[in-house]
């Protein structure tokens, strides 16, 4: 590995990565990619395969089968190692798996990862996140084993703990999950029980802030809380968590008792900003040029999730694909342009074509530029633009599949609960315990 000759080292194939990856590619220029997974995968529709309406397979897709390196004609190397660490003054990379990888163009895609506002240790546990496969695994399995226990308990407090799902944060992934998780228990699961009846089950969406959907139009979250009310979601604004504990969540005015509770609010970037020793913003994303580069030197792009840059207003870019995807190829685009002696691009502009989030299997809403969409038209869209975006023919026409079988009939294909988890079974299967507990926990929390 020492003796390698310096190439593009491209870190990261998530959205960002894998574009400037399919660049490069294109036009022959060598390089190295790295990813600690061997996939790339389609976080928007994470929450699909959480609450069992998709499959993993529907949203991943082998990285080596997207670049299939032994078919190109320049020299592309795939590896699975996860990134620990930047040498700048020797330009090379460290790996986990103990290479050491010299690079002459480094672009960092390594995206960002959930925060839990210095709680990580106490909250983690019991409020899992949903970034990656195993977390969306983790979470179905969660799911329905909650209505399995509440199936078999006749403890009534514990089937109500059992059968309450509290989603944090409304953003669109919350607001997501929340809908989903409604649908899965009024819908889905509605005749599937002989002693719980699925439909009594309580979705709660908690929101430190007053609104959902705080960065579309206040008219976009309005629409989606009444949607969300209207698909039965109980949902609490401007109260943020004071504290999450195995016994459920506790906020300025109330407690929740609950066993299943799903963090979808707060992010940071992942610690690139500590391997190249340079300043972040408060939420760990390290702020680079017009140009994608970092100021000091202009062999070092970060993109995506991990970097912050302004647009023309002067306001930070979002975290969002399409905002990665650009700069991917842009970073690439800079370096196959150094590489034939033609002139830089132009400084990086983002292409706008509008957000979208989705509020169950009916309703969507939208914002392209001044046009805000809402309802099944909106649905229908968001539809579209996420088929379109999955990488790979087969998970298209699989999730395209999915979905119509799934609108027609309600059903959702994928609820197995599979693999062990010690968390959900330490959470879930103490039943007897659980019991004997619970009248002391709602004193408890009663009393605070
Ligand atoms: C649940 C969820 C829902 C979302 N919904 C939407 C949506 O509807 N619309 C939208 O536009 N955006 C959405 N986003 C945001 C969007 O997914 C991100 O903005 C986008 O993925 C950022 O792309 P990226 O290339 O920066 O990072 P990512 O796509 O996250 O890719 C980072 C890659 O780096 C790899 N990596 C990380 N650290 C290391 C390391 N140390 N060594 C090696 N490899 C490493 C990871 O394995 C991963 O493959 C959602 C995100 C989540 C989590």
């Amino acid at each position: 590995m020492q003796d390698r000759e310096a190439r593009v080292v491209i870190v990261g194939a998530g959205f960002g990565g894998l574009t400037a990856a399919k660049t490069l590619a294109k036009a022959g220029v060598p390089f190295v990619l790295i990813d600690r997974r061997n996939h790339h995968l389609f976080q928007p529709l994470l929450y699909q395969v959480a609450t069992a309406a998709l499959a993993p397979a529907d949203i991943a897709v082998p990285i080596r089968a997207v670049l299939s390196p032994g078919r190109q004609k320049s020299h592309i190397e795939i590896l699975m190692d996860e990134v620990t660490g930047i040498d700048r003054t020797a330009r090379t990379i460290s790996t986990q798996g103990g290479a050491t990888i010299p690079f002459s163009h480094l672009i960092l895609a390594t995206g960002s990862d959930y925060a839990y506002f210095g709680n990580e240790d106490r909250w983690a546990p019991h409020a899992p996140a949903l970034k990656s496969l195993d977390d969306a695994l983790n979470i179905r399995r969660r799911v329905l084993l909650a209505f399995e226990r509440a199936e078999t308990t006749s403890n009534v407090a514990l089937r109500q703990r059992l059968m309450t799902f509290v989603v944090i944060g409304g953003g669109p992934t919350g607001v997501e999950t929340a809908g989903a998780l409604a649908e899965l228990a009024r819908a889905t699961l509605a005749r599937d029980f002989s002693n719980i009846d699925p439909r009594t089950a309580r979705v709660v969406l908690v929101e430190a802030l007053d609104t959902l959907l705080n960065a579309y139009p206040r008219r976009l979250g309005a629409y989606t809380r009444k949607k969300l009310e209207q698909m039965g979601v109980e949902v609490i604004t401007g109260r943020p968590v004071e504290d999450i504990t195995t016994d459920g969540v506790l906020l300025e005015d109330r407690s929740i008792l609950t066993a299943n509770v799903f963090w979808c609010a707060g992010v940071k970037a992942t610690p690139v900003g500590e391997w190249l020793g340079v300043e972040t913003e408060r939420n760990g994303a390290v702020r680079v040029g017009p140009d994608l580069r970092l100021e000091d030197d202009p062999h070092i792009f970060v993109i995506g999730d991990a970097s912050s840059v302004d647009d023309e207003s002067g306001d930070p870019l979002p975290a969002l694909a399409p905002v990665a995807k650009q700069q991917g190829r842009y970073a690439a685009e800079t370096i196959i342009a150094e590489a034939r002696n033609h002139p830089a691009p132009d400084p990086f502009r983002y292409r706008d074509w509008g957000t979208m989030a989705t509020i169950g299997r009916a309703a969507a809403v939208g914002k392209f530029g001044k046009l805000e969409v809402t309802g099944f038209p909106a649905w229908l869209l968001w539809g579209a633009v996420h088929v379109a975006y999955l990488v790979g023919f087969r998970n298209r026409l699989s999730v395209m599949l999915n979905w119509l079988w799934a609108w027609v009939s309600y059903a959702k294909g994928s609820r197995l609960i599979t693999g062990p988890d010690e968390a959900a079974i330490d959470a879930l299967d103490s039943g007897r315990a659980v019991e004997a507990e619970l009248d002391k926990t709602v004193t408890n929390l009663e009393e605070r």
